[in-house]
């Protein structure tokens, strides 16, 4: 499979970290070592009936291993787990989400901001719409968030839970959020925040939010950017086309921000970030616990966090691989990113020089997701050959993923539509998030030209 290095690094750690605490007087742990190595040894067997996540060949779902530094720092930090609620319950491990929140927050460019971990995007965009609801009540009371067709589907639960109204915004054949079909909904006057998608979870499209900017400057709002798969993006407009380049360089000026470390951050899963431009947003979280703030006068997460207990081990795993790979412009980490996109052109484009297949109309990959369409004379066929094209390529041992999309971004139909149930085809869809497939697409290829064979032409 791989040389897995986490053994090795975790064993000398665990050493170096048991020597940390060499005064206290020794204890047996409880559990029997046998019993718990016959135990483990059934659990690894159940945890093959998965997809090799780990593997170039693994191309479907927005599933990025974490790098093994990160695993081997949670790992090693799991022998105290710490809880990052408090510094009473993480000490070490608060300073290391400061300090690695900081790292994220430059990315933006961002020194003064307020902004911690969560246990992932969608806690942290209930965060963000919940400040955003405040800051609405405070100011003038508009309250509606809006977001594209295409943004997280979260969106619309999350903003129920908080009792702000939703609206959806038609998205183009690209599936960025439409500037006209935005406008019409300003007008109407009580549009409190905007969700812009910087990376669409389905396609990887960025919705167009230095426009979004100039309309704040006419019709005022909040915007949230959900850049929570596609925020490290910031680190290389320059390599994205035109129009996500203006998108990334204008993310600065957005009110806040959710980025995901455990999308392509190269975290274990339990990892998302939320930014707030403005610190001054602190004052909502207000809050007295009377048993966790007693030994420290420093800030505690546990007050700008809307949740209490969080795994101080994601903060140690993220400082870790920040050290490894810092974010930075022109760095080995943000040119994997760059690999990542490579790897999803080249694909467009061989899907495109096949001749089979159908690719948006509207152009080639934002970011690192490419989508496709089978031919077919009906949706229903097309949909149904997809599924077959996924079997047979998983059965050669490539994994893609299915998307439900509409047809008309194929090049059927109107240029601008709401999703709803009708004119959605199944197509296919590959997330190209390890820097490895970029080596690794002529033989990800060859064993998709095999599978297409079997399905379009009914050989093997
Ligand atoms: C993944 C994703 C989310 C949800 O984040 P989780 O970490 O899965 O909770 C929200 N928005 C976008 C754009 C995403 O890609």
């Amino acid at each position: 499979m791989f040389a897995d290095p986490v053994p090795g690094l975790l064993a000398r750690a665990t050493s170096l970290l048991e020597a940390e605490f060499a005064a206290l007087p020794s204890f047996e742990p409880a559990g029997d070592p046998a019993e718990m190595a016959r135990i483990l040894e059934i659990t690894a067997k159940k945890l093959g009936d998965n997809y090799p996540y780990f593997h170039p060949l693994y191309a479907g779902q927005m599933l990025k291993p974490p790098h093994p530094l990160a695993r081997a720092a949670y790992a090693l930090a799991m022998t105290l787990n710490p809880n990052n609620h408090a510094r009473d319950g993480g000490r070490a491990s608060s300073q290391m989400e400061i300090e690695a929140v900081g790292h994220i927050a430059a990315i933006f460019g961002w020194e003064e901001f307020l902004g911690h971990l969560t246990s992932g995007g969608t806690f942290a965009n209930l965060e963000a719409l919940w400040v955003a609801g405040r800051v609405a009540a405070g100011r003038r009371g508009d309250f509606r968030v809006v977001g594209s067709a295409q943004a997280h589907y979260t969106h619309r639960r999350i903003s129920a839970i908080l009792q702000l109204p939703y609206t959806e915004i038609a998205a183009d054949s690209y599936g960025r959020m439409s500037l006209e079909a935005l406008e019409a909904e300003l007008r109407k006057g009580d549009v409190g925040t905007v969700v812009a998608t910087l990376g669409s979870t389905a396609t990887g499209a960025v919705d167009p939010l230095d426009g979004i900017l100039e309309l704040r400057r006419r019709y005022g709002f909040r915007i949230h950017a959900d850049a929570a798969y596609g925020g490290y993006f910031r680190l290389i407009p320059d390599a994205l086309d035109e129009a996500a380049r203006r998108a990334f360089v204008a993310l600065p000026e957005a009110d806040s921000i959710v980025i995901d470390p455990h999308k392509h951050g190269l975290q274990p899963y339990g990892c998302g970030c939320v930014l707030f431009r403005d610190p001054a947003v602190g004052r909502f979280y207000k809050h007295d616990s009377p048993y966790t703030y007693f030994t420290s006068s420093q800030l505690h997460l546990g007050e700008i966090s809307l949740e209490c207990s969080r795994a101080g081990a994601s903060a140690v795993a993220l400082w870790a691989t920040h050290q490894l790979l810092p974010l930075t412009p022109g760095g080995e980490f943000a040119h994997g990113l760059a690999c990542c996109h490579a790897a999803a052109l080249e694909l467009d484009r061989r899907l495109r020089r096949d001749g089979r297949f159908e690719a948006l109309v509207a152009g080639g990959p934002e970011l690192d997701i490419v989508v496709w369409k089978l031919p077919a004379p009906t949706a229903a066929e097309a949909s149904a050959r997809a599924q077959k094209l996924f079997a047979a390529c998983a059965a050669r041992g490539l994994h893609l993923a299915l998307v439900q999309l509409p047809q008309s971004w194929f090049g059927l139909g109107r240029d601008t539509q709401r999703i709803g149930q009708q004119g959605l085809v199944t197509c296919l869809r590959s997330v190209l998030m390890k820097p490895e497939h970029e080596a690794w697409m002529d033989s990800m290829w060859e064993r998709f030209t095999a599978a297409s064979a079997e399905v379009l032409e009914g050989r093997d």
